[in-house]
């Protein structure tokens, strides 16, 4: 059996004439940057994510380095941000010049350690970004905290966590700012590259709006140098038409999620699935945990099932930031995560026999590398694949 990573095509093929005659209504407009598409995109967005503000822009990327830039962040300054997470968080703070100052992470949810966070806080320091990596929310309680103390800039990195729920609140909501990506294999992908950023704070929204287009106040009056971050129209279109699917999709994620969990633990692996803590996870990615890591993904794609390494190198170990001066040892867990990590496909349209097959298929890993005599581990988890 074969079982990919992400299938886009399944999800497709359940929306399909809704999208075409989305991105038709565009065609036939001819209206391809921001304009109403992209309002009413903003406007569903900013309800979704419990904002007052949301600005369409090009990408994740860009949302995040629009929300530095709109900060005046840049040399000389520091944001402390995870070790562990896309490149994308740590690229925005060095593209802007301003210095990244990393924190390790929670070996548990693999988000960065809070408690980590105030030892790092200098008189540089002016924002910090919390990254919600996999689908979870860090603890923004904490992370407030500390920064109302210092008087410091909250940029929350959700390109993974769109609709995830800690104490009562939504990812993007906590902060000053919320960054979501519709990267396509995000939880809400668009047909290409975009983002949006959402904030509760009027003169933030009126500054990302001018800094996405040139940071123009109005026609060929630049005010300030911002870049071409603008949203394109197909894009808010096809993000306005799955978003009403989207709490559907989550719930078929945390539902294979649970999946997994109930027959991993039936046969007692030698693996470590995801915390879930109080709150809603909305599983971006089902990252388990193995000290055989590789050899386990080898023998998986052996067997026709896709996975990934979410991520293979931690931030501080890039070779870009090789002048920040970090060595290996200065992060242990997420150099532990970088090496142990394995995401395994947890989309919504994953077929039960699929999810069984993957299951099963780890279990032969263990089987056989436990040269274990007699009845494989996955027996023991099937009585449950039957009910
Ligand atoms: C995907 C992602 C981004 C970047 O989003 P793009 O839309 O691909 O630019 C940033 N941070 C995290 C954690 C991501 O997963």
């Amino acid at each position: 059996m074969n079982v990919p990573l992400l299938d886009l095509r399944a999800q497709y093929a359940s929306i399909k004439t809704e999208v075409d005659a989305a991105v038709a209504a565009v065609f036939d407009s001819q209206h391809f940057i921001l304009g109403p598409q992209v309002e009413a995109c903003e406007k569903a967005l900013a309800t979704y994510s419990n904002c007052s503000h949301a600005v369409g822009v090009s990408s994740g990327t860009d949302a995040l380095l629009a929300c530095l830039m709109a900060e005046n962040i840049g040399p000389g300054d520091e944001v402390i941000t995870s070790a562990y997470s896309f490149f994308a968080t740590a690229g925005a703070i060095a593209r802007v010049g301003a210095t990244p100052v990393f924190v390790d992470i929670d070996p548990a949810t693999y988000n960065l350690d809070q408690l980590q966070i105030p030892a790092k806080i200098t008189k540089k320091t002016r924002a910090i970004i919390p990254v919600h990596l996999f689908g979870q929310m860090a603890d923004m309680d904490a992370i407030m905290r500390a920064a109302d103390e210092h008087r410091l800039v909250v940029i929350e990195d959700a390109a993974q966590a769109i609709g995830a729920e800690r104490g009562g609140r939504r990812a993007g909501s906590v902060g000053h700012y919320g960054c979501f990506s519709f990267y396509p294999s995000k939880n809400l992908g668009g047909a290409g590259d975009g983002g949006m950023v959402v904030t509760n704070d009027s003169k933030r929204a009126a500054k990302l709006r001018q800094l996405r287009n040139h940071g123009a106040e109005s026609k060929y009056r630049h005010a300030m140098v911002g870049g071409n971050f603008r949203l394109d129209a197909i894009q808010a279109a096809v993000i306005k038409v799955k978003l009403p699917h989207l709490d559907a999709w989550t719930e078929a994620r945390q539902r294979n999620a649970r999946r997994y969990d109930e027959l991993f633990s039936r046969a007692a692996l030698p693996i470590e699935v995801p915390a879930v803590l109080p709150g809603r996870h909305v599983f971006n990615q089902y990252v388990i945990r193995s000290t055989e890591r590789d050899s386990l993904q080898k023998f998986l794609k052996e067997n026709g099932v896709e996975t990934e390494v979410y991520y293979p190198v931690p931030l501080h170990l890039q070779p870009c930031f090789a002048q920040l001066g970090y060595s290996v040892g200065d992060f242990p867990e997420s150099e532990r995560a970088a090496k142990q990590t394995l995401a395994l496909p947890i989309y919504p349209e994953l077929a039960a026999k699929q999810l069984e097959y993957v299951v099963r298929s780890t279990c032969d890993f263990h089987s056989s590398n436990a040269l274990e005599a007699g009845a494989s581990r996955f027996d023991a988890a099937a009585p449950l694949l039957h009910n």
